[in-house]
């Protein structure tokens, strides 16, 4: 038995969970936030109890030392020691990781490089790993990327059709992500087709963050996201793909740079920018039950866009065994599993079960009928523990 932490440090926030491993027993779970202001905020659960304090954090380092020192305080530990290895997510792995790597020089000098392709998610992933070593550092540490499960993708899915010695010079290509998400319900996926040669699964990550990927015997062979996690599906508060002259000309309209369009297309825009009330899909859906048409609208897109792909895949794989619904909104919420069925099960003769569909909120199961030509499920996503199973494995085993 020994303790993992798996460990999600973003630019201004620190996530963990510990578990008892190879037992995969999750002991507790937190996350500091607002880092680097005076009214950060530390939450601790653990044992069915949560808690929540509001202290200044100056920076990584401290949210790391406050984190293990609120499990000694409340006896979770006993001391640092107890933790035998972390592991860390890191968005970018570039072209450089198709799996999970132990962390030494080589690793960090290659995440390091790969900044500016994921400016704000890398330089943050790599704080975080320091600020562990810096604490702890003699435990071992392991990174896992993103984009390592979409390496399999062949170049008609992953290059750009830009001059190709951008592809050569910069690295300019689809690298995808959420693929520990993917990997995760992919892994899950074979549970409902045992009796399937070659399965084909097409996996609908629909969260704040959304991506949908196709998967054939167990890989990656298409992803939505690209370069960045901007491409793909309507997202939040993301765009997902449009016409890149769109860039342009709302600059030139708006006055803006194309670094300010960007945070933008980023921060702004999708569910929250259609509708101009929130990138949370609950208020959406509140706001379309008082009448309101730009909600309406706005989630007519966003489920719009996920069945478009959806039907690529369906072609891409050559048919399709299962499809699956994760992370928030597709495991909490049968209205959009409904209306993007809705969308396809003319084309695709899919069909699911109404009351099944109703019951599945946050849990896992099949939610289509006997009748249907391809099965679908919801299955709750789990990327901790794949970033724990890989610091164990790697690291301990
Ligand atoms: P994630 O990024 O996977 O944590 O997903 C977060 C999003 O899931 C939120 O912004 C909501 O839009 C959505 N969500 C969470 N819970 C529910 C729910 N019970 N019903 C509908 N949508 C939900």
């Amino acid at each position: 038995m020994a303790k993992v932490m798996a460990i999600n440090a973003g630019s201004s926030s620190l996530k963990f969970k510990l578990y008892e491993m190879p037992e995969e027993k999750v002991i507790c779970s937190g996350i500091a936030e607002r880092i680097g202001h005076d009214d950060a905020i530390f939450t601790l659960k653990y044992q069915g109890d949560k808690k929540t304090e509001i202290l200044p954090i100056k920076d990584h380092a401290q949210a790391v030392k406050l984190t293990l020192d609120a499990l000694v305080k409340e006896k979770i530990i006993i001391n640092f020691d107890e933790i035998k290895a972390t592991g860390h997510r890191v968005v970018q792995g570039g072209s450089y990781f198709s799996h999970s790597e132990v962390f030494n020089k080589d690793t960090e000098d290659k995440i390091e490089s790969l900044i500016p392709l994921a400016p704000l998610h890398n330089a943050a992933n790599l704080v975080g790993f320091r600020a562990f070593k810096t604490i702890l550092p003699d435990v071992p540490a392991v990174a896992v990327f993103d984009t390592a499960f979409h390496q399999t993708m062949e170049p008609q899915d992953y290059i750009y059709p830009v001059p190709y010695e951008y592809v050569e010079k910069y690295g300019v290509r689809r690298y995808g992500a959420h693929g520990t998400s993917h990997l995760y319900l992919s892994n899950e996926s074979f549970k409902y087709l045992k009796d399937v040669k070659h399965p084909k699964v097409i996996s609908c990550h629909i969260g704040s963050g959304a991506s949908i990927s196709a998967i054939k015997d167990g890989k990656c062979v298409a992803t939505t996201m690209g370069l960045t996690p901007l491409g793909g599906i309507m997202m939040g508060t993301r765009t997902g793909d449009i016409d890149p002259s769109v860039m342009k000309y709302c600059c030139e309209c708006e006055h803006k740079t194309v670094e300010e369009m960007y945070q933008i297309f980023n921060k702004k825009s999708g569910l929250l920018g259609v509708s101009g009330i929130s990138n949370d899909s609950r208020d959406i859906m509140a706001a379309i039950e008082n009448g309101n048409k730009r909600a309406e609208l706005a989630y007519q897109l966003f489920v719009r866009r996920i069945a478009d792909f959806i039907g690529q895949y369906y072609v891409r794989l050559g048919g399709a065994d299962l499809i699956i619904f994760s992370a928030g909104i597709g495991e909490n919420s049968p209205e959009t599993r409904q209306m993007v069925i809705d969308e396809i099960k003319e084309a695709l003769h899919v069909e699911i079960n109404d009351e099944l569909n109703k019951q599945l909120k946050g849990k896992e199961g099949l939610i289509s009928t006997s009748k249907s030509a391809i099965k679908v499920a919801v299955i709750p996503t789990d990327e901790e523990i794949m970033i724990a199973r890989d610091a164990y494995n790697m690291l301990l085993k």
